[in-house]
């Protein structure tokens, strides 16, 4: 047995010294590293030590001694136990501070990179913002319950205000749940592998008002389903689309393969910078539109786009970015994965009169070389890629195009550290790094940048 210098359930007083980028509070016991949720820095507090790991440990507070005066009230406890909104405890102002120091961090030490950091780009009401839930389902007392998995587990904790959800969004999961309820609908049991339903997946544009709900089965076979969803309806005016989902497999993977239509239309829409855009089950859509809006626009604004620029919108999802340009400049090319989004895309197009756009299913890293051959010579470069970031050879291949401008938006501090500096070895310079805060009270940073070609 190693030696800690704490122990479980032992209580000691500490000092809180920093914040983890997950949002907990860190303290040091004889150099040995303790996370505590719910405080921060310069806090004294008596922790009780939850949990003694090889490298550091687990603590909770169960007395403030000093308390910072960056500290918000807490809406509610829940909201840090899940993860829901991991810094609700830490003033919206700081929370900005916070992640502009996150990404100064990463780029200094990934990148080695010397650029400042903008300040990030705030929301006037940072809550109830986000526009999709997606809620696991579980038996609790007999009740089917909704909430969110306790951190780090699969332990449902009930949960109605999520606080950082529209709360139209909250109001309309209480009612599928009850009414799910009362057509007696099995909620679906992890550890079994056996119920019915897994998840509720409820999207809602943010302008339309459009609400699309998604039931996500275990099986096929859903008894009295086009009965319940009529009901959704009914009860919920602005659902205007539900979804079953199947989903058979035992996975964290929250949607299924399949899917099919239980009431109304396969697609919601609503609108981004004043156009229309349809949005399906699979596609991805931000989460956050107000400040989806401010992020395009300032993305638009460092590409300096010219009338006769050629675009690529690489990662394209629906379409949104291309579609939104397109009136600018002279054509945009996409490339999307999702074939279902694909097909949003072609139909946005359409649907918002934009012939001078393209969309084609296919990896990024893929399709970019195929171009590069066919010799397009795309003048900006927009690339918006999931967490993992771009592939080296996607990196290589658009540097090859040799477009003047790349704007790189990124949901991943990290993985954009390390491509900005794979672009800087392939000639391309960051000149700007610009956080917007599409997901304030969370740890989550996106960060729109400009890159040159020297
Ligand atoms: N630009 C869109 C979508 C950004 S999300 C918007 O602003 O809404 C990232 C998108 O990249 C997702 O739609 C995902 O399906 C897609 N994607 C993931 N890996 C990809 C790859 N290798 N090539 C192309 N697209 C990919």
């Amino acid at each position: 047995m190693k030696n800690y210098p704490v122990e479980k359930n032992q209580e000691i007083e500490v000092e809180i010294l920093d914040l983890s980028h997950e949002g907990n509070g860190i303290a040091k016991v004889d150099g040995y590293l303790l996370f505590i949720e719910n405080t921060l820095p310069k806090e004294k507090i008596v922790a009780k030590v939850l949990k003694v790991g090889n490298k550091f440990g687990f603590a909770k507070a169960i007395k403030f001694l000093e308390t910072s005066p960056d500290r918000q009230e807490l809406p509610n406890e829940a909201l840090l136990r899940t993860g829901i909104a991991p810094l609700s405890h830490l003033s919206y102002d700081k929370q900005l501070v916070f992640k502009q120091q996150q990404v100064e961090n990463v780029l200094t030490k990934i990148a080695k990179l010397n650029v400042p950091v903008l300040p990030p780009i705030g929301m006037e009401q940072p809550f109830g913002y986000r526009n999709k839930a997606q809620i696991p389902v579980q038996k609790i007392h007999g009740e089917l319950t909704t909430g969110f998995y306790r951190k780090n587990s699969h332990t449902l904790v009930p949960i109605e205000d999520f606080y950082i959800q529209d709360p139209q969004i909250d109001q309309a999961i209480i009612k599928i749940r009850n009414i799910l309820q009362r057509f007696n609908v099995k909620a679906y049991n992890e550890e079994a592998h056996e119920g019915f339903l897994r998840h509720i997946v409820v999207r809602r544009g943010h302008h339309s008002g459009e609400m699309m709900v998604v039931l996500v089965t275990r099986k096929p076979k859903f008894f009295k389903g086009e009965e319940i969803a009529t009901v959704i309806h009914d009860e919920i005016p602005e659902v205007v689309s539900v979804i079953q989902n199947i989903n058979e497999e035992k996975t964290n993977v929250i949607l299924g393969e399949f899917g099919r239509v239980l009431y109304g239309k396969e697609t919601i829409e609503d609108q981004l910078l004043g156009k229309t855009f349809q949005i399906s089950a699979k596609s991805f859509y931000q989460v956050n539109t107000e400040m989806t809006e401010v992020l395009y626009q300032k993305a638009f604004e460092m590409a300096a786009l010219q009338p006769d620029d050629v675009v690529v919108d690489a990662y394209a999802g629906i379409g949104t970015i291309g579609i939104s340009l397109a009136d600018k400049v002279s054509e945009v090319l996409g490339m999307e994965v999702i074939p279902e989004a694909v097909n949003d895309a072609k139909a946005n197009a359409k649907r918002n009169g934009v012939e001078n756009v393209h969309y084609f299913v296919g990896k990024a890293e893929k399709i970019m070389p195929q171009w590069l051959r066919e010799g397009i010579q795309p003048t900006v470069v927009f690339v918006d890629p999931p967490r993992k970031g771009l592939d080296a050879s996607f990196i290589e291949t658009t540097a090859a195009v040799s477009p003047e401008r790349i704007i790189y938006i990124s949901c991943n501090p990290a993985t954009l550290a390390r491509d900005l500096a794979l672009f800087s070895e392939q000639g391309y310079e960051t000149k700007q790094v610009q956080p917007v805060d599409l997901f304030p009270q969370t740890t989550h940073v996106e960060c729109v940048v400009l890159l040159q070609r020297q």
